[in-house]
């Protein structure tokens, strides 16, 4: 079984996506016939009808994530995903996996830090029975410590390949750990090494009984079935489970700080330099430092990452790749869809020759430019058709509408609202574009962070004492 977490907050959108085999999609959400309803315990359910296979794609969505761990017991929620493999009294661990696998269905899970979900995409005459076993291990999971002892090293052994032995993720945590030195945003999704050794059997089954509850989840359906086809479904099986007594979800608040962040290190490991600059900004749902959030600045900071650095006609790439001929790559990321604030990423892959430093003048001379004079007309509407396209292609793939839809809704978005951001980006312009990039790329909302082989990679850059 394998499962899958994002790596990190930068790239945590495209990076999962990647997992999951799909690439070139961009952020967003496509417009979609959104049919929904809830139980009476609360659950929520929703239905998109796509009628172009025999398939559905049944996942259930519960709002939490690693966002809501506290210090010491951090990469619970990716510890439950994995027990929640490991059976039940009328469905033992296996049963699941042989029952879609004999079908040519898939099943997996994913942990985030703002959600955790579990899919099986199975032929539609199978819906039935996955929702059998899936409310099942929704409050009947039986777990010993015999069963978590094991699991742990697995979760250990997975930390160790993935994040211990790779220097790059070793070294964007400790980035992340300083641009969210309060923000539960700040620790890995997987958890720290230390705190997964300590933690007890008790600790999981705490965080199963606290957060698994049909009032803490949402049934999202897409596929060849309609919301009249699967209510009476949703009702015989999740319908029977309680209303569960789930602690209102609180969202960390990162406090402004007054300097910009550097976190400069060698590991003779890289052979590549990294070179990351980061700016604190808001996502659709919580602004920097728990301000209010702007209606149209997500949308907003989406088409300046898509003008910055979305692909090769981008102001990033053009600058730096094309006509100074310093780096191998240069783009730009933003996450619009988050429960937290968002960062706003710049990354840049200096060609071997050209040292750290030299790529950090040049992107501050074109930050400052951009500051100074701002965006055009054009490049505005380049970026909106761009947008547009990118995201009628991706409503075409089932499970990107799956994915966008359920991360919206698991960070407290109404589904009337899924659609907004098309009048949200018809709407915007120039000015507010430019007002957008004034108010953000702040000095001390940025954190620049370097990885490099050597230290004449750096060129002036001093590598970061830690404290
Ligand atoms: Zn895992």
């Amino acid at each position: 079984m394998k499962i899958r977490w994002t790596k990190g907050m930068r790239g945590a959108w495209s990076a999962l996506l990647l997992l999951a085999g799909i690439t070139g999609v961009s952020k967003g959400y496509a417009e979609m016939d959104i049919q929904d309803f809830t139980l009476q315990n609360g659950m929520k359910v929703l239905v998109v009808h796509d009628g172009r296979a025999p398939v559905v794609t049944h996942s259930v969505w519960y709002n939490v994530g690693s966002m809501d761990e506290k210090p010491g017991k951090t990469g619970l929620a990716h510890m439950t995903e994995h027990l929640m493999f490991k059976g039940t009294k009328t469905y033992p661990a296996g049963v699941m996996d042989k029952m879609v696998q004999r079908k040519g269905g898939v099943l997996n899970a994913f942990t985030s830090y703002d959600f955790t979900a579990y899919y099986e995409k199975v032929p539609v005459t199978e819906l039935e029975p996955m929702m059998d076993i899936e409310s099942d291990r929704m409050s009947n999971l039986q777990l010993s410590d015999a069963v978590f002892q094991p699991e742990r090293n697995v979760v250990a052994e997975e930390r160790k390949l993935r994040t211990d032995s790779d220097p790059t993720d070793r070294f964007f945590e400790q980035v992340m750990r300083r641009h969210f030195p309060h923000h539960t945003y700040g620790h890995p999704v997987i958890g720290w090494g230390a705190d997964i050794q300590g933690y007890t059997f008790e600790d999981a089954m705490d965080w199963y009984k606290t957060h698994y509850a049909p009032n803490n989840a949402t049934l999202i359906l897409v596929g060849n079935v309609t919301a009249d086809q699967v209510k009476p479904l949703a009702e015989k099986y999740y319908g029977k489970l309680p209303a569960e007594d789930v602690p209102e979800r609180v969202i960390p608040v990162e406090p402004l700080r007054t300097a910009p962040l550097e976190y400069i290190k060698i590991d003779p490991q890289v052979q590549v330099v990294g070179w990351t600059v980061m700016y604190r900004t808001p996502s659709q749902f919580q602004g920097v430092a728990g301000a209010p959030v702007v209606a149209g600045e997500a949308t907003g900071l989406w088409v300046l990452s898509e003008i910055l650095g979305g692909g090769s006609t981008s102001r990033l790439y053009q600058e730096l790749v094309v006509k100074q001929q310093l780096a191998d790559g240069a783009s730009a990321q933003y996450d619009v869809v988050r429960a937290g604030e968002s960062t706003f990423d710049i990354s840049v892959q200096p060609k071997e020759t050209v040292t750290a430093d030299t790529v950090t003048d040049a992107v501050q001379t074109l930050i400052d430019d951009l500051l100074a004079n701002g965006v055009t007309e054009e490049e505005l509407q380049r970026a909106k058709v761009s947008i547009k396209a990118d995201e009628i292609y991706a409503r075409d793939d089932p499970f990107t509408s799956l994915y966008r839809l359920g991360m919206w809704v698991t960070v407290a978005g109404a589904v009337a609202d899924f659609n907004t951001w098309q009048k949200e980006l018809d709407a915007l312009t120039v000015a507010d574009v430019n007002a957008l990039a004034r108010k953000y790329f702040k000095p001390e909302g940025r954190t620049l962070s370097v990885l490099a082989g050597n230290t004449q990679q750096l060129g002036k850059l001093k590598v970061t004492k830690d404290q």
